[in-house]
Protein backbone atom coordinates (compact mmCIF):
# COMPACT_ATOMS: atom_id res chain seq x y z
CA UNK A 1 0.00 0.00 0.00
CA UNK A 2 1.02 3.55 -0.75
CA UNK A 3 2.25 6.06 1.75
CA UNK A 4 -0.99 8.34 2.80
CA UNK A 5 -1.54 11.71 4.65
CA UNK A 6 -4.37 13.66 5.60
CA UNK A 7 -4.23 16.72 3.55
CA UNK A 8 -5.80 20.20 5.56
CA UNK A 9 -5.86 21.79 1.83
CA UNK A 10 -8.01 19.38 0.31
CA UNK A 11 -9.61 17.77 3.58
CA UNK A 12 -9.15 14.23 2.21
CA UNK A 13 -6.66 11.63 2.70
CA UNK A 14 -4.06 11.11 -0.37
CA UNK A 15 -1.26 9.48 -1.45
CA UNK A 16 1.78 11.21 -0.75
CA UNK A 17 3.55 12.06 -4.53
CA UNK A 18 6.15 14.78 -4.10
CA UNK A 19 7.14 16.82 -6.56
CA UNK A 20 10.26 15.74 -7.22
CA UNK A 21 10.14 12.27 -5.84
CA UNK A 22 12.76 10.64 -3.99
CA UNK A 23 13.31 14.38 -2.87
CA UNK A 24 10.76 16.05 0.05
CA UNK A 25 10.82 19.65 0.89
CA UNK A 26 9.52 19.68 4.34
CA UNK A 27 9.14 22.63 6.61
CA UNK A 28 7.95 22.66 10.25
CA UNK A 29 7.26 26.40 11.64
CA UNK A 30 9.63 26.29 14.83
CA UNK A 31 9.58 28.16 17.83
CA UNK A 32 8.87 31.66 18.95
CA UNK A 33 12.42 31.65 21.13
CA UNK A 34 11.34 34.00 24.43
CA UNK A 35 11.05 31.06 26.50
CA UNK A 36 11.29 27.44 27.06
CA UNK A 37 8.95 25.06 25.03
CA UNK A 38 6.14 23.52 26.71
CA UNK A 39 4.79 20.29 26.29
CA UNK A 40 2.08 21.38 23.62
CA UNK A 41 4.80 22.85 21.24
CA UNK A 42 7.07 19.93 21.30
CA UNK A 43 3.80 17.35 20.55
CA UNK A 44 4.19 19.51 17.03
CA UNK A 45 7.92 19.18 16.88
CA UNK A 46 8.00 15.36 17.82
CA UNK A 47 5.17 14.42 15.27
CA UNK A 48 7.52 16.46 12.72
CA UNK A 49 10.34 14.04 13.45
CA UNK A 50 8.26 10.76 13.12
CA UNK A 51 6.82 11.88 10.25
CA UNK A 52 10.16 13.01 8.88
CA UNK A 53 11.71 9.57 10.14
CA UNK A 54 8.69 7.85 8.56
CA UNK A 55 9.63 8.89 5.01
CA UNK A 56 13.43 8.27 5.51
CA UNK A 57 12.65 4.56 6.23
CA UNK A 58 10.52 4.48 3.22
CA UNK A 59 12.98 5.99 0.99
CA UNK A 60 12.60 9.64 0.67
CA UNK A 61 15.42 12.02 0.50
CA UNK A 62 14.05 14.91 3.23
CA UNK A 63 15.27 18.42 3.38
CA UNK A 64 13.79 18.62 7.01
CA UNK A 65 13.58 22.82 7.44
CA UNK A 66 12.93 24.92 10.63
CA UNK A 67 12.64 27.79 11.25
CA UNK A 68 13.86 29.74 14.61
CA UNK A 69 11.65 33.44 15.19
CA UNK A 70 14.15 35.16 16.68
CA UNK A 71 12.13 38.34 16.20
CA UNK A 72 8.27 38.99 16.80
CA UNK A 73 6.41 40.94 19.33
CA UNK A 74 6.55 38.68 22.60
CA UNK A 75 10.09 38.81 21.81
CA UNK A 76 10.48 42.56 21.66
CA UNK A 77 8.37 42.86 24.76
CA UNK A 78 10.99 40.44 26.53
CA UNK A 79 14.07 41.89 25.22
CA UNK A 80 12.80 45.61 25.89
CA UNK A 81 11.75 44.43 29.54
CA UNK A 82 15.21 43.04 30.34
CA UNK A 83 17.44 45.54 28.42
CA UNK A 84 19.06 42.63 26.95
CA UNK A 85 20.58 42.35 22.91
CA UNK A 86 17.84 40.17 20.82
CA UNK A 87 20.59 37.94 19.58
CA UNK A 88 21.59 37.47 23.33
CA UNK A 89 17.61 36.97 24.65
CA UNK A 90 17.18 34.48 22.18
CA UNK A 91 20.32 32.39 22.27
CA UNK A 92 19.62 31.07 25.78
CA UNK A 93 16.28 29.95 24.49
CA UNK A 94 17.54 28.92 21.16
CA UNK A 95 19.64 26.35 23.16
CA UNK A 96 17.78 25.24 25.65
CA UNK A 97 14.88 24.32 22.95
CA UNK A 98 18.26 22.27 20.68
CA UNK A 99 18.56 20.64 23.94
CA UNK A 100 14.85 19.90 24.72
CA UNK A 101 14.91 18.41 21.23
CA UNK A 102 18.03 15.90 21.78
CA UNK A 103 16.38 14.71 25.09
CA UNK A 104 13.32 14.18 23.17
CA UNK A 105 15.15 11.84 20.63
CA UNK A 106 14.60 14.18 17.38
CA UNK A 107 16.56 14.08 14.84
CA UNK A 108 17.47 17.73 14.68
CA UNK A 109 16.50 19.55 11.01
CA UNK A 110 19.01 19.68 8.35
CA UNK A 111 18.42 23.75 8.41
CA UNK A 112 17.07 25.61 11.17
CA UNK A 113 17.15 29.36 9.49
CA UNK A 114 16.95 32.48 11.95
CA UNK A 115 14.36 35.07 10.76
CA UNK A 116 16.81 37.62 10.85
CA UNK A 117 19.19 36.26 9.23
CA UNK A 118 16.63 36.41 6.55
CA UNK A 119 15.18 40.25 6.31
CA UNK A 120 16.26 40.64 2.93
CA UNK A 121 14.23 37.74 1.44
CA UNK A 122 10.96 39.07 3.65
CA UNK A 123 11.94 42.52 1.73
CA UNK A 124 11.91 40.84 -2.03
CA UNK A 125 8.26 39.26 -0.84
CA UNK A 126 6.86 42.15 0.12
CA UNK A 127 8.06 44.40 -2.60
CA UNK A 128 6.99 41.49 -5.09
CA UNK A 129 3.55 41.87 -3.12
CA UNK A 130 3.55 45.84 -3.50
CA UNK A 131 4.10 45.55 -7.18
CA UNK A 132 1.09 43.21 -7.73
CA UNK A 133 -0.92 46.08 -5.27
CA UNK A 134 -1.58 43.28 -2.87
CA UNK A 135 -0.20 45.15 0.03
CA UNK A 136 -0.37 48.85 1.44
CA UNK A 137 1.44 51.36 3.02
CA UNK A 138 -0.71 52.29 6.32
CA UNK A 139 -0.96 55.83 7.64
CA UNK A 140 1.07 54.38 10.45
CA UNK A 141 3.89 53.35 8.13
CA UNK A 142 3.30 50.01 8.73
CA UNK A 143 2.67 47.84 5.36
CA UNK A 144 -0.09 45.43 5.27
CA UNK A 145 -1.37 42.79 3.38
CA UNK A 146 -4.92 43.37 1.57
CA UNK A 147 -7.43 40.39 1.69
CA UNK A 148 -9.88 41.88 -0.47
CA UNK A 149 -7.21 42.88 -3.54
CA UNK A 150 -6.09 39.44 -3.10
CA UNK A 151 -9.58 38.02 -3.32
CA UNK A 152 -10.54 39.68 -6.61
CA UNK A 153 -7.00 39.34 -8.13
CA UNK A 154 -6.22 37.81 -11.78
CA UNK A 155 -6.15 33.73 -10.88
CA UNK A 156 -3.66 31.56 -12.22
CA UNK A 157 -3.60 27.46 -12.77
CA UNK A 158 -2.26 26.03 -9.72
CA UNK A 159 -3.16 29.61 -7.00
CA UNK A 160 -6.73 29.43 -5.91
CA UNK A 161 -6.66 32.84 -4.83
CA UNK A 162 -8.65 32.13 -2.39
CA UNK A 163 -8.38 33.56 1.88
CA UNK A 164 -9.48 30.70 3.83
CA UNK A 165 -7.75 27.49 2.23
CA UNK A 166 -7.23 25.83 5.32
CA UNK A 167 -10.35 26.83 7.45
CA UNK A 168 -13.56 27.67 6.65
CA UNK A 169 -14.33 31.25 6.85
CA UNK A 170 -16.89 33.60 6.45
CA UNK A 171 -15.39 36.31 5.37
CA UNK A 172 -18.79 39.11 5.60
CA UNK A 173 -19.32 38.10 9.07
CA UNK A 174 -15.59 37.52 10.20
CA UNK A 175 -14.50 40.83 9.12
CA UNK A 176 -12.81 43.34 11.47
CA UNK A 177 -12.64 47.12 11.31
CA UNK A 178 -9.27 47.84 10.40
CA UNK A 179 -6.00 45.98 9.61
CA UNK A 180 -4.56 44.07 12.32
CA UNK A 181 -0.65 44.79 13.42
CA UNK A 182 -0.09 41.96 16.28
CA UNK A 183 1.33 38.92 15.09
CA UNK A 184 -1.42 36.72 16.84
CA UNK A 185 -4.79 37.85 16.64
CA UNK A 186 -8.32 37.25 17.22
CA UNK A 187 -8.78 33.89 15.30
CA UNK A 188 -12.56 34.51 14.96
CA UNK A 189 -11.80 37.61 12.54
CA UNK A 190 -10.44 38.21 8.99
CA UNK A 191 -7.84 40.72 8.97
CA UNK A 192 -5.43 42.21 6.24
CA UNK A 193 -2.23 41.57 8.74
CA UNK A 194 1.05 43.15 8.88
CA UNK A 195 4.07 42.15 6.31
CA UNK A 196 6.29 44.81 7.69
CA UNK A 197 6.07 46.71 10.80
CA UNK A 198 6.94 50.59 11.18
CA UNK A 199 9.37 50.93 13.67
CA UNK A 200 8.06 52.23 17.31
CA UNK A 201 9.92 53.52 20.14
CA UNK A 202 9.46 50.15 21.97
CA UNK A 203 11.11 48.28 19.37
CA UNK A 204 14.73 49.89 20.68
CA UNK A 205 17.20 48.93 18.50
CA UNK A 206 15.26 46.20 17.03
CA UNK A 207 14.57 47.47 13.56
CA UNK A 208 15.99 47.18 9.64
CA UNK A 209 15.94 49.68 6.83
CA UNK A 210 13.42 48.71 4.08
CA UNK A 211 12.10 50.97 1.04
CA UNK A 212 9.24 51.55 3.35
CA UNK A 213 10.96 52.74 6.36
CA UNK A 214 12.67 51.35 9.18
CA UNK A 215 10.83 48.72 11.24
CA UNK A 216 10.53 44.82 11.46
CA UNK A 217 8.71 42.07 9.70
CA UNK A 218 5.52 40.35 10.76
CA UNK A 219 5.49 36.90 11.80
CA UNK A 220 3.60 35.52 8.98
CA UNK A 221 6.06 37.26 6.52
CA UNK A 222 8.89 35.43 8.11
CA UNK A 223 8.01 31.74 7.34
CA UNK A 224 6.96 32.55 4.08
CA UNK A 225 10.27 34.24 2.99
CA UNK A 226 12.43 31.58 4.45
CA UNK A 227 10.78 28.52 3.62
CA UNK A 228 10.26 29.65 -0.50
CA UNK A 229 14.02 30.66 0.07
CA UNK A 230 15.47 27.39 0.69
CA UNK A 231 12.69 25.10 -0.36
CA UNK A 232 12.13 26.90 -3.48
CA UNK A 233 8.57 28.24 -5.19
CA UNK A 234 6.61 25.52 -4.08
CA UNK A 235 7.02 22.32 -1.71
CA UNK A 236 6.12 19.29 -0.65
CA UNK A 237 5.31 19.47 2.87
CA UNK A 238 4.65 22.41 5.40
CA UNK A 239 3.94 20.97 9.47
CA UNK A 240 2.77 22.31 12.28
CA UNK A 241 -0.18 22.74 14.97
CA UNK A 242 -3.25 23.06 14.41
CA UNK A 243 -3.33 26.08 16.09
CA UNK A 244 -1.22 27.85 14.10
CA UNK A 245 -3.35 26.81 10.94
CA UNK A 246 -5.27 29.89 11.13
CA UNK A 247 -4.00 32.85 11.00
CA UNK A 248 -0.39 31.78 10.71
CA UNK A 249 -0.70 29.11 7.74
CA UNK A 250 -3.78 30.91 6.13
CA UNK A 251 -1.83 34.13 5.85
CA UNK A 252 1.95 32.23 4.45
CA UNK A 253 -0.52 30.87 1.65
CA UNK A 254 -2.02 34.35 0.80
CA UNK A 255 1.42 35.80 1.00
CA UNK A 256 3.35 33.10 -1.05
CA UNK A 257 0.56 32.47 -3.55
CA UNK A 258 -0.05 36.49 -3.67
CA UNK A 259 3.12 37.07 -4.81
CA UNK A 260 3.50 33.99 -7.12
CA UNK A 261 6.97 32.77 -4.77
CA UNK A 262 9.99 34.09 -4.38
CA UNK A 263 11.07 34.49 -7.96
CA UNK A 264 7.78 33.78 -9.70
CA UNK A 265 8.10 30.19 -9.78
CA UNK A 266 4.60 29.49 -8.81
CA UNK A 267 3.57 30.88 -11.32
CA UNK A 268 5.99 29.48 -14.24
CA UNK A 269 5.33 25.60 -12.66
CA UNK A 270 1.42 26.66 -12.26
CA UNK A 271 1.63 25.28 -8.44
CA UNK A 272 0.37 25.99 -5.16
CA UNK A 273 2.49 27.12 -2.09
CA UNK A 274 2.70 24.02 -0.18
CA UNK A 275 1.29 20.67 -1.70
CA UNK A 276 0.56 18.66 1.46
CA UNK A 277 -0.19 20.27 4.45
CA UNK A 278 0.17 17.92 7.63
CA UNK A 279 -1.79 19.60 10.97
CA UNK A 280 -1.06 18.09 14.59
CA UNK A 281 -4.26 18.45 17.32
CA UNK A 282 -4.27 20.23 20.37
CA UNK A 283 -2.76 18.68 23.53
CA UNK A 284 -4.36 19.05 26.92
CA UNK A 285 -2.44 18.47 30.24
CA UNK A 286 -4.54 16.62 32.78
CA UNK A 287 -7.65 17.22 30.71
CA UNK A 288 -7.84 21.14 30.66
CA UNK A 289 -6.12 23.35 28.53
CA UNK A 290 -2.48 24.08 29.99
CA UNK A 291 -2.03 27.56 31.61
CA UNK A 292 0.31 28.08 34.35
CA UNK A 293 -2.24 29.53 36.64
CA UNK A 294 -4.10 25.51 36.25
CA UNK A 295 -0.14 24.12 37.52
CA UNK A 296 -0.36 22.21 34.76
CA UNK A 297 2.14 23.70 32.13
CA UNK A 298 5.38 22.08 31.74
CA UNK A 299 8.28 22.58 29.75
CA UNK A 300 10.53 19.51 28.96
CA UNK A 301 12.50 20.56 31.41
CA UNK A 302 9.75 20.15 34.13
CA UNK A 303 9.22 16.60 33.24
CA UNK A 304 12.76 15.57 33.18
CA UNK A 305 13.12 17.20 36.90
CA UNK A 306 10.19 14.93 37.91
CA UNK A 307 12.67 12.31 36.99
CA UNK A 308 10.81 11.14 33.60
CA UNK A 309 13.26 10.56 31.06
CA UNK A 310 12.98 12.16 27.60
CA UNK A 311 12.14 8.97 25.96
CA UNK A 312 9.01 8.31 28.27
CA UNK A 313 7.58 11.75 27.47
CA UNK A 314 8.28 10.48 23.91
CA UNK A 315 6.43 7.56 24.11
CA UNK A 316 3.55 9.37 25.45
CA UNK A 317 3.19 12.19 22.96
CA UNK A 318 3.84 9.53 20.06
CA UNK A 319 1.37 7.56 21.76
CA UNK A 320 -1.86 8.28 20.32
CA UNK A 321 -2.95 9.37 16.50
CA UNK A 322 -1.78 12.93 15.80
CA UNK A 323 -5.06 14.32 14.57
CA UNK A 324 -6.43 13.48 17.65
CA UNK A 325 -6.43 15.87 20.77
CA UNK A 326 -4.32 14.17 23.23
CA UNK A 327 -4.51 14.38 27.16
CA UNK A 328 -0.98 14.24 28.26
CA UNK A 329 -1.51 13.25 32.18
CA UNK A 330 1.65 12.40 34.70
CA UNK A 331 -0.30 9.22 35.13
CA UNK A 332 -0.13 9.02 30.87
CA UNK A 333 3.95 9.37 31.96
CA UNK A 334 4.34 6.07 34.20
CA UNK A 335 2.13 4.14 31.93
CA UNK A 336 4.70 5.30 28.92
CA UNK A 337 7.72 4.41 31.42
CA UNK A 338 6.02 0.47 31.95
CA UNK A 339 5.01 0.27 28.33
CA UNK A 340 9.20 0.88 27.71
CA UNK A 341 10.01 -1.39 30.36
CA UNK A 342 8.07 -4.09 28.71
CA UNK A 343 9.99 -3.22 25.42
CA UNK A 344 13.72 -3.29 27.01
CA UNK A 345 12.93 -6.57 28.64
CA UNK A 346 11.99 -8.10 25.65
CA UNK A 347 14.86 -6.88 23.70
CA UNK A 348 17.29 -7.07 26.40
CA UNK A 349 16.71 -11.21 26.47
CA UNK A 350 16.52 -11.19 22.49
CA UNK A 351 19.81 -10.05 22.98
CA UNK A 352 21.05 -11.94 25.31
CA UNK A 353 20.00 -15.46 23.15
CA UNK A 354 21.19 -13.63 19.77
CA UNK A 355 24.94 -13.08 21.54
CA UNK A 356 26.98 -12.24 18.77
CA UNK A 357 24.43 -13.59 16.23
CA UNK A 358 23.75 -11.25 13.29
CA UNK A 359 20.90 -11.79 10.91
CA UNK A 360 18.11 -9.80 9.03
CA UNK A 361 15.24 -8.20 10.09
CA UNK A 362 12.25 -10.85 10.39
CA UNK A 363 9.58 -8.92 8.03
CA UNK A 364 6.57 -9.89 10.07
CA UNK A 365 7.14 -6.97 12.60
CA UNK A 366 8.63 -4.35 10.21
CA UNK A 367 5.61 -5.13 7.39
CA UNK A 368 2.63 -4.80 10.18
CA UNK A 369 4.43 -1.39 11.32
CA UNK A 370 4.98 0.02 7.90
CA UNK A 371 1.71 -0.71 6.80
CA UNK A 372 0.13 1.32 10.10
CA UNK A 373 2.30 4.07 9.44
CA UNK A 374 1.60 4.16 6.09
CA UNK A 375 -2.15 4.75 6.85
CA UNK A 376 -1.75 9.05 7.79
CA UNK A 377 0.51 7.78 10.91
CA UNK A 378 -1.83 5.45 12.40
CA UNK A 379 0.57 4.71 15.59
CA UNK A 380 -2.28 3.22 17.53
CA UNK A 381 -2.38 0.81 14.68
CA UNK A 382 1.62 0.60 14.91
CA UNK A 383 1.75 -0.08 18.76
CA UNK A 384 -0.48 -2.65 18.70
CA UNK A 385 1.98 -4.39 16.24
CA UNK A 386 4.18 -3.46 18.59
CA UNK A 387 3.42 -4.68 22.00
CA UNK A 388 1.65 -8.06 19.95
CA UNK A 389 5.03 -8.77 18.77
CA UNK A 390 6.17 -8.52 22.56
CA UNK A 391 3.68 -10.51 23.67
CA UNK A 392 4.60 -13.10 21.30
CA UNK A 393 7.60 -12.84 21.23
CA UNK A 394 8.03 -13.02 25.16
CA UNK A 395 6.16 -16.32 24.73
CA UNK A 396 7.93 -17.65 21.98
CA UNK A 397 11.30 -16.80 24.60
CA UNK A 398 9.73 -18.72 27.22
CA UNK A 399 9.00 -21.77 25.66
CA UNK A 400 12.34 -21.84 23.82
CA UNK A 401 11.48 -21.67 20.64
CA UNK A 402 13.49 -19.32 19.28
CA UNK A 403 17.38 -20.01 18.55
CA UNK A 404 20.10 -17.14 18.90
CA UNK A 405 19.88 -16.36 14.89
CA UNK A 406 16.00 -16.23 14.99
CA UNK A 407 16.35 -14.05 18.36
CA UNK A 408 18.85 -11.65 15.94
CA UNK A 409 16.49 -11.52 13.55
CA UNK A 410 13.85 -10.10 15.84
CA UNK A 411 16.13 -7.79 17.64
CA UNK A 412 17.06 -6.40 13.76
CA UNK A 413 13.31 -5.84 13.12
CA UNK A 414 12.89 -3.98 16.57
CA UNK A 415 15.61 -1.88 15.37
CA UNK A 416 14.03 -1.30 12.03
CA UNK A 417 10.88 -0.44 13.46
CA UNK A 418 12.61 1.95 16.66
CA UNK A 419 14.58 3.85 13.54
CA UNK A 420 11.22 5.31 12.84
CA UNK A 421 9.83 5.54 16.56
CA UNK A 422 13.43 7.10 17.80
CA UNK A 423 12.84 5.63 21.05
CA UNK A 424 16.39 4.10 20.65
CA UNK A 425 18.14 1.65 23.45
CA UNK A 426 18.05 2.56 27.44
CA UNK A 427 21.24 2.99 28.25
CA UNK A 428 22.20 1.90 31.06
CA UNK A 429 24.58 4.99 31.95
CA UNK A 430 21.19 6.29 32.71
CA UNK A 431 21.05 5.42 36.25
CA UNK A 432 22.18 8.35 37.90
CA UNK A 433 25.53 7.83 39.59
CA UNK A 434 24.28 8.09 42.93
CA UNK A 435 22.65 4.44 41.99
CA UNK A 436 25.40 2.96 40.50
CA UNK A 437 26.93 3.86 43.91
CA UNK A 438 24.39 1.81 46.03
CA UNK A 439 24.82 -0.82 43.44
CA UNK A 440 28.58 -1.13 44.25
CA UNK A 441 27.77 -0.32 48.07
CA UNK A 442 25.33 -3.53 47.98
CA UNK A 443 28.20 -5.85 46.35
CA UNK A 444 30.18 -4.81 49.48
CA UNK A 445 27.61 -5.67 51.75
CA UNK A 446 26.72 -8.64 50.58
CA UNK A 447 30.68 -9.94 50.52
CA UNK A 448 31.01 -8.64 54.17
CA UNK A 449 27.77 -10.44 54.61
CA UNK A 450 25.97 -7.80 55.62
CA UNK A 451 22.56 -8.97 54.45
CA UNK A 452 20.64 -6.56 56.62
CA UNK A 453 22.62 -3.63 54.88
CA UNK A 454 22.29 -5.03 51.52
CA UNK A 455 18.59 -4.90 51.55
CA UNK A 456 18.48 -1.74 52.90
CA UNK A 457 20.27 -0.48 49.83
CA UNK A 458 17.66 -1.97 47.56
CA UNK A 459 15.40 -0.29 49.44
CA UNK A 460 17.05 2.67 48.74
CA UNK A 461 17.07 2.57 44.90
CA UNK A 462 13.37 1.84 44.68
CA UNK A 463 12.91 4.89 46.46
CA UNK A 464 15.05 6.50 43.21
CA UNK A 465 12.86 4.26 40.84
CA UNK A 466 15.67 1.29 40.14
CA UNK A 467 14.87 -2.20 41.33
CA UNK A 468 18.26 -4.48 41.14
CA UNK A 469 18.27 -7.86 39.74
CA UNK A 470 21.09 -10.11 39.91
CA UNK A 471 22.02 -12.63 37.04
CA UNK A 472 25.14 -14.55 36.28
CA UNK A 473 27.37 -11.54 34.59
CA UNK A 474 26.26 -8.85 38.46
CA UNK A 475 23.49 -7.10 39.57
CA UNK A 476 21.58 -5.17 36.80
CA UNK A 477 19.43 -2.15 37.36
CA UNK A 478 16.25 -2.01 35.80
CA UNK A 479 13.89 0.77 35.92
CA UNK A 480 10.88 0.37 38.84
ZN1 LIG B 1 5.36 29.53 10.52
Amino acid sequence: MALRFFNTLTRATEEFAPIAAPAVGMYCCGPTVYDFGHIGNFRTFVFSDLVRRHLEFRGFAVNHVMNITDVEDKIIRRVHETGLDLREYTRQYIDAFLQDLDALGCRRPHQMPRATDHIAAMLRLIARLMERGLAYRAADGSVYFSIDKYRAAERWPGCACRYGQLVNLNLEEQRPAGPVKADEYDKEHVADFALWKARVPEDGGVFWESPWGPGRPGWHIECSAMSLEILGDGFDLHVGGEDLAFPHHEDEIAQSEGAGGLAGGLWEARRPFVKYWLHAAHLLVEGRKMSKSLGNYFTVRDLLARGFTGRDVRQLLISAHYRETFNFTLDGLEGARTALARIDECTGKLRELAGPAIAAPAPALVEAFTAALDDDLNVSKAWGVVFDWVRDTNRALAGGELDPTRAAAELAAWGTVDGVLGLGGRPSAEAPAEALALVEARTAAKKAKDFARADAIRGELKALGWTIEDTAKGPKLKRI
